[in-house]
């Protein structure tokens, strides 16, 4: 075999990889039309009938919750827009406590802090990398009203248990999704578990419209305060004759209707896009499985994972080389490969507690009366994973063929065969 691409061989990837383009002709035309037709966005912010944006908006909601078959999907401009809506409409207040996970995009946790309330993290698992239910119970405090929970890298966190903990602790849900359209976890849409779950239709995910999110939900008070936070609630809260102030500040988060028109023909396309991105993991899956020291994504029965990215475990002891050092190596061979998540509470705004203003706020406020703690290892296995024990290869911004997949598990081969070469001397 021939010597690492690392050391001046020869590289086995060569081909630039195209990025993922769900977008074609049905979308360029469904814009067309919109434009066409001058009525770019058809929202009022007062009560009305244009309170709820214009008919490409309302077709793509109805779309939205056909597919994931909810009662609600209020479409907004982000993901990040619609976990501030999410967090709001629950009715959480400056200093109560929400824990989230530290391995997800910084917004599952601003989200929180954009309304006061305080972002707790728990650990994670080192199968799932998502939410441990035993983290979260322990994180559990007199103060916590919340559970932000990610489906991470595009698989499903322990719902069943997340809920159940939920229950007994009478603790609200928001699930991001973002990761995660049309994944299933026990038989059931991730995203439709909690008491909110939200998606994001920005450029780097499995369906797109440029900027974009939905939030979906079953009960009928909660959606109509994700709309009302959605559109200047607090100037239509008399005419909607909605008696509960709590947390109706209302923003700008509606999508027009040029991004509406084209989520319409996205969703249609999410199925065939999953089952492709689907196939192609599959083969990674086969083609690595035997490698010592690196466990493949868990897939477990009646869930679907759908491969925002391809997580792997990585034990350094067995594999007998550090884990930044293979992935030296393997970037060298030309994958796309990536340590993981860094724990968002190292971000300064944590370390510091600096989020509104300079003095501490909210985490100094009255109103917050626990105390919580970002020092390092408070979540034990996400730092382990950040630092040594955990390896990805990007999925969701490439358009990988069938011969790209057979190119990466050769590269990863290639490594594996020169593993004695990348020990420290
Ligand atoms: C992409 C992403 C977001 C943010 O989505 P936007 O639509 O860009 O605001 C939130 N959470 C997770 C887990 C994401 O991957």
């Amino acid at each position: 075999m021939s010597e690492l691409a690392l050391f001046g061989g020869p590289k086995t990837i060569t081909r630039d990889i195209p990025h993922h383009n769900p977008i074609g002709p049905e979308e360029a035309a469904a814009a067309a039309k919109v434009i066409e037709s001058g009525v770019l966005s058809q929202y009022l912010g007062e009560y009305g009938d244009d309170f709820y944006g214009g008919p490409q908006v309302q077709a793509f909601e109805a779309a939205w919750k056909d597919y994931f078959d909810t009662k609600y999907a209020v479409s907004v401009n982000s993901c990040t827009s619609g976990l501030m809506a999410a967090v709001g409409a629950l009715g959480i207040e400056p200093g109560d406590e929400v824990i989230v996970s530290p391995w997800t995009m910084t917004a599952s946790a601003t989200a929180i802090l954009v309304w006061n309330a305080i972002p707790v993290f728990a650990d994670i698992e080192r199968d799932s990398y998502n939410l441990d239910p035993s983290s979260i119970e322990k994180n559990i405090t007199p103060l916590t009203r919340a559970i932000m929970v990610t489906d991470i890298f595009g698989y499903g966190a322990k719902l069943e248990e997340i809920m159940d903990l939920a229950r007994r602790y009478n603790l609200k849900v928001i699930e991001d999704c973002a990761q995660a359209p049309g994944a299933i976890y026990k038989g059931r849409f991730t995203g439709t578990w909690g008491d909110i779950g939200v998606f994001s239709l920005n450029y780097h995910k499995h369906i797109h419209t440029g900027e974009g999110g939905v939030c979906v939900t079953n009960n009928d008070r909660l959606a109509r305060r994700l709309q009302l936070i959605r559109n200047h609630a607090e100037t239509v809260v008399e005419g909607m004759q909605e008696e509960n102030l709590t947390n109706m500040i209302g923003y700008n988060f509606r999508m027009t209707e040029i991004e509406a028109a084209i989520g319409r023909e996205q969703i249609k396309k999410l199925d065939s896009l999953l089952k492709e991105r689907i196939l192609l993991a599959e083969e990674l899956s086969e083609g690595l499985s035997g490698l010592k020291g690196l466990k493949i994504p868990l897939v477990e029965p009646r869930c679907s994972h759908v491969y925002y990215a391809y997580p792997m475990g990585y034990d350094a002891e067995v594999v007998g080389v550090n884990r930044d050092r293979v992935l030296e190596a393997l970037r060298a061979e030309g994958v796309a490969a990536s340590g993981g998540y860094r724990n968002l509470y190292f971000l300064p705004i944590y370390q510091k507690k600096i989020a509104h203003g300079s003095r501490g706020f909210p985490w100094n406020a009255a109103n917050y009366k626990g105390n919580v703690s970002y020092q390092e290892g408070i979540c034990p296995v996400a730092e382990d994973l950040t630092k040594q024990s955990f390896l990805a290869v990007g999925m969701s911004v490439y358009h990988y063929s069938k011969a790209d997949i057979d190119r990466i598990i050769e590269a990863f081969n290639k490594v594996w065969n020169h593993l004695d070469e990348l020990q420290e001397q």
